[in-house]
């Protein structure tokens, strides 16, 4: 290692709290899907920040939103109307095809929210019986690291030691549309699941999964949440993950890109009949719906309103699903792929995720271990075909040793 990144890492190491492992990189700059590091070395980013970098890094388009905004006002809270959030809202609102939105900061913040809706959505309109309201979720879930989220985890690594944990939550397998429908009770408000389960490693359910689901949920009068904070806007190569089962959830979770890679941004969206149940004082956020977010959420929405990103990530998905089905059995043993997202399992003999992630650094391409085993693959939609086939190719090289 340079001694740059040496000193940059010792410091972290002394005053930065060790809840990330992070690859022995440290990030200066970025343009579109390329990264430099502190030593002028530059790198092919396959992570995207978890999908927050859709449009890639400092995208023109929203350098200019942000930019403008700056000039005008940042924050105002939400005693007080901005200029901004309206424009913002009802675009997305029509993006989504809903009415509403509720604007929040980060991820977890709009599944903390949209579990706040469906339980008072339940006692309000449902008619279930006080604190007798449950959600159910599915096994492999990553919703976020709250106290609340991480205690409907059956991740040890998310969940043990945080306890108590809230009660109201049923888990079931994922992919398992009977399982679902089995743990629904007259008391049950909402199913939340991730349409493709991004953080345990791109898990793609069974096609006729979300189409079931959504079915179950109507005919027992339970809300359909969709957190789409990984899979959304763009990324599987729709709008939504969803969209890929042509299934409309009854609330949206939106988050990552909603802020274009500059900013928190989430949102929860859904019809006034659900979202509406939310009274004045029963929910907020100091930052949430600020101008400078709704600026940036205002041009992520007209971004992806085109539908050509999704497009390109739909038509660059296809090749890269047959790129990397070429090294199952050469050091990888299964490959799921949605759009412009894949996960890669990798075979032991050759290393762990952790491992092929560090050899690819060394070779110049960004990428992140998950559970072991898998890698992820998640360029900005903005990726070029050669781009990409530069980076499989460096993993090709690192998975024959
Ligand atoms: N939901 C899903 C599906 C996610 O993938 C994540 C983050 O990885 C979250 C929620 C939490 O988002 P945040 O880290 O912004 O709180």
């Amino acid at each position: 290692l340079y001694t740059g990144t040496i000193r940059v890492i010792d410091a972290e190491e002394l005053h930065v709290a060790h809840n990330y492992h992070p690859l022995a990189v440290v990030i200066a700059k970025g343009e579109g899907v390329w990264v430099t590091d502190v030593e002028g070395k530059r790198y092919l980013d396959l992570l995207s920040a978890y999908s927050a970098l859709n449009f890639g890094h400092r995208h023109p388009a929203l350098l200019e939103a942000v930019n403008e905004q700056l000039e005008r006002i940042t924050l105002t809270s939400r005693a007080y109307h901005n200029d901004k959030l309206a424009g913002f809202a009802s675009a997305l609102a029509r993006l989504c095809g809903k009415d509403l939105v509720l604007p929040m900061n980060t991820g977890a913040e709009a599944v903390e929210t949209g579990i706040k809706v469906a339980r008072a959505w339940a006692y309000r309109v449902k008619g279930v019986p006080q604190d007798a309201a449950t959600v159910v979720v599915a096994n492999g879930n990553f919703h976020g690291r709250t106290t609340t989220i991480v205690g409907f985890s059956d991740d040890p690594q998310a969940r043990d030691d945080f306890g108590p944990y809230a009660p109201g939550f049923v888990s079931v397998p994922f992919g398992d549309a009977a399982a679902i429908e089995a743990a629904i009770t007259p008391d049950t408000a909402a199913v939340l699941i991730e349409p493709i389960q991004g953080e345990a490693g791109v898990i793609v359910p069974p096609h006729g999964y979300l189409a079931a689901v959504r079915e179950i949920c109507t005919r027992n009068n339970v809300l359909l949440i969709a957190d789409e904070i990984q899979s959304g806007l763009g990324r599987v190569g729709e709008t939504f993950a969803c969209d890929r089962e042509d299934v409309v959830p009854d609330v949206y979770l939106l988050g990552k890109a909603l802020g274009g890679g500059i900013l928190p941004v989430s949102a929860v969206v859904a019809d006034a009949d659900v979202l509406g149940v939310i009274r004045p004082g029963e929910h907020g956020s100091t930052f949430g719906g600020n101008p400078l977010a709704a600026a940036v959420g205002l041009r992520v929405v007209e971004l992806l309103e085109t539908g050509e990103l999704q497009r390109r990530a739909a038509a660059l998905g296809l090749h890269l699903e047959e790129r990397l089905g070429e090294l199952v059995g050469h050091g990888v043993t299964a490959v799921r792929v949605a759009g412009l997202w894949a996960g890669v399992d990798i075979d032991p003999a050759v290393g762990t995720g952790r491992q092929v992630a560090e050899r690819l650094l060394a070779r110049g391409v960004l990428v992140k271990d998950t559970h072991g085993q898998t890698i992820r693959i998640a360029p900005p939609l903005v990726i070029r075909a050669t781009e990409l086939d530069w980076a499989v190719e460096q993993l090709r090289v690192v998975l024959a040793g």
